[in-house]
């Protein structure tokens, strides 16, 4: 027996047909809408595909069992359910992910956009760092992403996209398995992503309507359902938009400071020049909802014999005071060409024991992926070197005579 073909004709080639993967209920409504739903059904059928996509996870419009048949194969005419490619995937032998993905095309002419997602594995919780932009038009000196050439927003579906690929390849949906290899934490109730860091490519509240729309698809509750205390945004310290990151958004505030003077903040975060440091303070004494229960970090990258002497140490203690803060000291992750180093471990441990005197919680961030090139400021496509190489490689076996 043949089934009766669902739709009476083939779906469009899939490049034609938009992804509703990172869609919110309002452009899914349009979605429907377009779809023929009728308004009076419009509420049940954005809820029934909302949950499908975000708490399912669902990959295939088939899976839809509550979606009336003929109502299924008209979306699947009109869309998919895809998802960025994962391009290139590398495993740091301390279980750091980092994904090179290639967004969906926006139009005929975007061969879509490729960035950087990284997973970052913890016993029984695990980050994930998603990217905001691609590439970064903040230029601090030490940061790798800063000198990558093309730069634009992503959109918060591609934002979302990040989530749902990460979701995907750690078994992270109901009912999925996770990878074999062991290196993603398991067990009743342990979610493989618990946490999200803006700490990719990219300056977050310079696509402050894309994060905002974002952080409100992830912790949506009928679907991905991330806490809001477990999603952080770090900036560099864009002022205007700090108030409102709080206000409008209830996510976690990071700053990345790196430095307790202008003078020097000028020349490693250049953003300084228009934000300086009294100013981002104030920002922070003023942002909605920090308390001592929901601290501030305060990110702040141990650079040998540029900001990691005692006396800094207790200039940052002091610009700290009022503050409800916690203090993130990130051992510097060299990139091929810098000009800095890393401080030395007993220098970063006597940074850290001043702050912790002073009462601060300072963990030191242990580096992770470092074998990968995924640690924080390295993360750049690294696409263009394998072409290159594979090219290489192709010439070298064509000159062989080898096939
Ligand atoms: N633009 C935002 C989001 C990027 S977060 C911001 O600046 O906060 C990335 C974090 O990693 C920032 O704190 C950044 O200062 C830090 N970082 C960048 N390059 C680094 C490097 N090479 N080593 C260690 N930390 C780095």
């Amino acid at each position: 027996m043949t089934a009766a073909p669902e739709t009476a004709a083939p779906p469009a080639p899939a490049a034609a047909r938009v992804s509703l993967v990172g869609m919110s209920r309002a452009e899914l409504g349009d979605a429907l809408a377009a779809a023929g739903v009728p308004a009076r059904e419009m509420k049940m059928r954005v809820a029934q595909l909302f949950q499908w996509i975000y708490f399912h996870g669902a990959t295939d419009f088939s899976q839809m069992l509550n979606v009336a048949k003929a109502l299924r194969g008209k979306l699947a005419e009109l869309y998919t359910l895809d998802r960025p490619a994962i391009v290139a995937e590398q495993i740091s032998a301390d279980g750091t992910r980092k994904w090179l993905l290639r967004m969906n095309p926006t139009g005929p002419l975007d061969k879509g956009a490729e960035i950087e997602c990284v997973y970052i594995p913890e016993s029984y919780r695990g980050t994930l760092c998603v990217s905001s932009q691609v590439g970064c038009t903040l230029n601090c000196s030490f940061c790798h992403t800063g000198t990558q050439k093309l730069v634009r927003n992503l959109t918060h579906r591609e934002i979302v996209a990040q989530l749902m690929v990460a979701r995907d390849r750690l078994g992270d949906f109901p009912g999925r398995e996770r990878p074999t290899d062991g290196l993603v934490p398991s067990g009743e109730g342990v979610r493989a992503v618990s946490n999200i860091v803006f700490m990719g490519m990219g300056e977050p509240l310079y696509n402050f309507d894309a994060v905002r729309e974002a952080i409100a698809l992830m912790s949506d509750g009928d679907g991905l359902s991330l806490s809001k205390r477990r999603i952080t945004v770090s900036t560099a310290g864009v002022v205007p938009d700090i108030g409102r990151l709080g206000a409008e958004c209830g996510a976690m505030l990071a700053i990345s400071l790196h430095a307790t003077n202008d003078r020097l903040r000028d020349e490693l975060v250049p953003l300084n020049k228009r934000y300086p440091i009294a100013e981002l303070m104030q920002a922070c004494r003023d942002y909605p909802g920090a308390s001592n229960a929901r601290r501030i970090t305060f990110e702040y990258v141990m650079l040998k014999g540029v900001n990691d002497t005692p006396a800094e140490a207790k200039a940052l203690v002091r610009l700290l005071k009022g503050v409800p803060a916690k203090i993130n000291l990130i051992p510097f992750n060299p990139w091929p060409g810098t000009k800095y180093e890393c401080s030395d471990w007993a220098t970063i441990e006597r940074f850290s024991d001043i702050v912790f005197d002073a009462g601060y919680a300072s963990p030191v961030r242990t580096p992770r992926g470092r074998d990968i090139l995924a640690a924080c400021g390295q993360l750049k496509s690294e696409t263009e070197k394998l072409r290159a190489r594979a090219r290489l490689m192709l010439e070298q076996q064509l000159a062989l005579g080898a096939d």
